[in-house]
């Protein structure tokens, strides 16, 4: 093994897109297959759609499949558990003997979701996670300190695992560990690389002097890698951890499954999504989230993320919506690296139909955070009731810059009219306010407001 190859997986990585959709096409035939004789769910699923295992000879034809989301997920689950005794009796394919993982959604809402694992599915998964760190520059010798939940759920002890599969160190702290051990650690191990949520990442440069640890940078860290929030594909947020740490950093996602990514290697204010690395392993579907229609891959295509594992054993994922939107780019990437690139744009949850165009906050976010520093960047959507129909025009409460003066706002609104349009399709009615006059929030801020006719603050 030489370690200056670029891609942990050469032939693999590299593949000819066509060679791909072969690859994958024969890998679905026999997970169909392998689905239907052996998950008393799937079959009955199938049956029902009138779809016969051997009746799936085209992608289209997979497409007849039924969509599955969480709250089916959870439905199976439970009854598994009542008729069979086990959580995964409907829906895994390998028998009991053969689960020796599983892992769950991090998820706060709702009973967790498991993914079930056989040894194989453990080893496909480790494979992945060597691609991600091996494209990043990560190679034997490096040490890493993972700072993600350690618990359970698909970051923890999956990613420690890949991360010793590829012969990389990993220090596995992990957040429960806290401000102080996480610092302690990197420090005494002379750390070259930390992963964290991008807040706690921020939080830890905040902190870095308090704990006498004097600054972020002293700590000598050469890369950040972003999970488990969205701030990872954000260029603010992504230039100050790349400031705060003298670090380069990355965007990554995939825990303990099948559907794994990660971002170029460019300047933080250059996020071009994550390279998907994980395409013979799973197919990846966009589709309407409203409709369920199926919408075509292509490049700048906007859809709710469906995916179908391949070559799964455990608990095989098909035609499977997490509920997250994604965007996708196929056309080669600048920074030289294979495969096609998404990013997450929302959750379905979050998406606002307007005059029947998909319209979905962060992407209002995105134009938004085109024009800065003539806007803040902070803003709100006002709705008169519940979405996802809204009546138009989308009302849009943002703040202008500190520098802008009242006269500048009539050509800004124009500017930013005329990107609305040929972007997302809307033209949005703004409400303008003073810079930092909008609450901001530590965690999650809340992007759509309903406030009734009549009752605006
Ligand atoms: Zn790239």
């Amino acid at each position: 093994m030489t370690e200056t190859r670029p891609l942990w997986n050469e032939r693999i990585e590299r593949m000819p897109a066509d060679e791909m959709r072969d690859l994958q096409l024969a890998r679905l035939k026999r997970q169909v297959a392998y689905n239907y004789e052996r998950s008393p769910y799937y079959r009955a699923r199938m049956d029902a759609a009138g779809i016969a295992p051997g009746g799936v000879g085209s992608f289209e034809d997979f497409a007849r499949v039924p969509i599955m989301d969480k709250a089916e997920h959870r439905r199976v689950q439970e009854e598994s558990l009542e008729r069979h005794g086990t959580p995964y009796a409907l829906l895994a394919c390998a028998p009991p003997e053969e689960i020796v993982r599983i892992s769950a959604t991090s998820g706060t809402t709702g009973i967790p979701t498991l993914y079930t694992l056989t040894a194989h599915d453990v080893a496909v998964v480790n494979e992945m996670h060597a691609r991600k760190y091996w494209r990043a520059g990560i190679r034997p010798g490096h040490v890493m300190i993972q700072a993600l939940s350690l618990s359970m759920f698909t970051g923890g002890l999956p990613l420690s695992e890949g991360i010793i599969h590829m012969g990389a160190c990993v220090v596995p702290v992990g957040i429960e560990g806290g401000t102080r051990r996480v610092l302690e650690y990197a420090r005494l191990t002379r750390a070259h690389a930390l992963i964290a949520t991008p807040s706690f990442g921020q939080y830890l440069i905040e902190q870095c002097p308090e704990a006498g640890a004097g600054d972020a940078r002293a700590l000598g860290l050469r890369w950040f890698f972003c999970a488990g929030e969205p701030g990872g594909g954000n260029p603010g947020v992504r230039r100050a951890l790349a400031d705060g740490f003298g670090a380069r950093v990355f965007d990554h996602t995939g825990g303990g499954h099948a559907f794994h990514g990660i971002s170029c290697d460019e300047p933080p204010e250059e996020y071009k999504g994550m390279h998907f690395v994980s395409e013979d392993h799973c197919l990846l579907e966009l589709v309407d989230p409203h409709t369920r229609a199926p919408i075509a891959i292509a490049e700048g295509a906007v859809g709710e993320m469906v995916f179908t594992f391949l070559d799964w054993r455990g608990g095989p994922f098909m035609r499977y919506a997490l509920g997250d939107l994604i965007q996708v780019w196929t056309r080669p990437c600048a920074c030289g690296m294979p495969g096609m690139r998404f990013k997450i744009v929302g959750r379905t949850d979050d998406m606002l139909i307007v005059k029947g165009v998909n319209v979905y906050p962060e992407a209002i976010r995105n134009v938004l955070a085109a024009f800065m520093p003539r806007v803040t960047g902070s803003f709100r959507i006002v709705l008169a009731r519940p979405g996802p129909k809204v009546d138009p025009p989308l009302r849009l409460r943002a703040e202008h810059g500190a520098d802008t003066r009242a006269g500048d706002l009539p050509a800004l609104e124009a500017d930013l009219m005329a990107r609305f349009r040929a972007e997302l399709r809307v033209a949005p009615a703004i409400e303008w306010h003073a810079p930092g006059s909008l609450p901001r929030d530590a965690h999650k801020t809340k992007l759509i407001l309903v406030e009734p006719q009549g009752k605006e603050a």
